[in-house]
């Protein structure tokens, strides 16, 4: 059996963690397998659609280098990838069942109904249409729904993740299929449309799984194979037992692409939330995550959503490229996230900077908040430095004489590189008797003003040899 996978995204707008991770696994098991992976936009619900949303889902993936082999843009045999294009196909399905007596136009207006679930709730018994069903239908005919017949009798299925599962009668019901506006509902749709793409395995998130015997009526019911059901756990948020939303302070993803947060970060830290190889490797690269995968350790409980752990991971990414592919492959990903005065400079200096600095980055976009001494005067803040906690053990002339004493050294410098730098604070510090926390947090609070900087002669020798003393200078004065 060829592995076809698919990733259905509704277009609304909004492409959170956990509707990326959905795209996520399908992939994987689609290259691991060479099979296919299928991107199919289920834009039927007409009142959700958003503009742009459909564009919104092709960058990300295409962010996330999760290409697929049919669907929107690439096309395919099994087109039009739009379910809004593909009415015609469900009105064939929705035929047929008629044909065979398991659907039926339904007349009842909406309050009616909303009459029989009033009815139900004061009861207190469980609403379910087909205790209700009407005994007149018409023909069915467009601002008619069209409602399946069900046939209440118990499942059995095997999921993949969540393992063997039975239902009795009482969760059969009698779904709409098409609503009034021609549409067809989720559940009914993406059946068809998972049976004519010749997907093998319907990977989702495990909300769908409560409606998962409804679904196996209507494969029964159009005589359709089972696909292999695959239920993703939920992702949890931060704190307590809820899914994670928008108000857990969780991004779209291309919020995270806009702070400067790696694809290959976001790919990593995703694949591994709710999925591990059962090994304590957590940095993967997307072909050893293609390796690696299998279905049966995906988690069936919960996985907790953890930005500490996202950005964690994002350092170290960062980390990985520039030592592995080197310096300008990690510059090459830094346009945009520098401060603005950094557009004056070059970009052999912005590299030398980013050289000494990125591996105290999280995120690209700290390059923003942490470079800036390297691009503009810093404002001198001589609070900031007589507060320091090695600092305020001396007196300000101490201070004064400490800084004029390493200009006189510093400036008798020939060479103005990391190890002539270096030595010269060596020699510094045994002159001066002064613990190096004490020298150095000096010398780099005056010429940063900054609450951390890269190692001290790193950061002189990109500043070079007039900045540094200038701004030595300047600060001796001041105080
Ligand atoms: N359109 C559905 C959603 O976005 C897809 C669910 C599925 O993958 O079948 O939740």
């Amino acid at each position: 059996m060829d592995v076809v996978t698919r990733f259905a995204p509704s277009p609304t707008g909004y492409i959170h963690i956990g509707n990326v991770r959905s795209a996520i696994y399908p992939y994987l098991l689609a290259r691991q397998a060479h099979g296919k992976l299928i991107l199919r936009i289920e834009d039927t619900d007409r009142v959700r659609y958003v503009d742009g949303a459909t564009e919104l889902i092709e960058d990300t993936l295409e962010w996330l280098g999760l290409n697929w082999d049919e669907g929107p843009v690439v096309g395919g045999p099994n087109a039009p990838y739009f379910q809004s294009e593909r009415k015609e196909i469900y009105h064939e399905y929705a035929r047929r069942l008629i044909e065979s007596g398991r659907a039926y136009a339904d007349p009842a207006p909406p309050e009616q109904i909303e009459q029989y679930r009033k009815e139900c709730n004061e009861k207190k018994i469980p609403f379910l249409y087909r205790n209700f069903r009407p005994k007149d239908t018409p023909e069915w005919q467009p601002g008619i729904p069209l409602r399946f017949k069900a046939e209440p009798k118990p499942y059995q299925w095997h999921d993949e993740v969540m393992g063997d599962m039975s239902t009795g009668p009482e969760v059969l019901d009698d779904i709409i299929l098409i609503k009034k506006d021609g549409y067809p509902t989720y559940n009914f749709a993406h059946i068809v449309d998972d049976a004519e793409m010749g997907i093998t395995h319907v990977m989702r998130g495990v909300e769908y799984l409560s409606s998962t015997p409804n679904y196996l009526a209507l494969y029964e019911a159009l005589n359709l194979p089972r696909p292999k059901l695959v239920s993703l756990p939920h992702i949890l948020a931060p704190q307590g037992n809820k899914k994670l939303g928008k108000r857990d302070g969780a991004k779209s993803v291309t919020e995270y692409r806009d702070d400067g947060v790696l694809p290959e970060a976001m790919l990593n830290y995703l694949a591994c939330l709710g999925w591990n190889d059962g090994t304590e490797q957590e940095i993967y690269t997307k072909d050893e995550l293609i390796e690696a995968f299998s279905i049966e350790r995906i988690q069936n409980s919960g996985a907790r959503y953890d930005e500490t752990k996202l950005l964690w991971m994002n350092g170290q990414w960062l980390r990985r490229i520039f030592d592995e592919q080197g310096a300008e492959a990690l510059y090459a990903r830094t346009q945009g996230f520098w401060p603005e005065t950094a557009a004056n400079y070059d970009d052999a200096y912005k590299l030398k900077v980013l050289s000494i600095i990125y591996d105290r980055l999280k995120t690209l976009s700290d390059l923003r908040s942490m470079t800036g001494y390297f691009f503009a005067e810093p404002t001198i803040d001589l609070e900031m430095l007589l507060q320091n906690k090695f600092l305020k053990k001396l007196s300000e002339s101490e201070l004064e004489s400490l800084l004029k004493t390493s200009i006189q050294k510093l400036s008798a410098l020939e060479k103005w590189d990391a190890d002539s730098l270096q030595a010269a604070l060596n020699e510094l510090l045994s002159e001066t008797s002064k613990k190096p926390a004490e020298l150095f947090s000096l010398i780099r609070i005056a010429i940063s003003f900054a609450p951390f900087s890269p190692a001290l002669n790193l950061t002189m020798e990109v500043l070079g040899k007039d900045i540094t003393l200038s701004r030595l200078n300047t600060v001796a004065a001041a105080i």
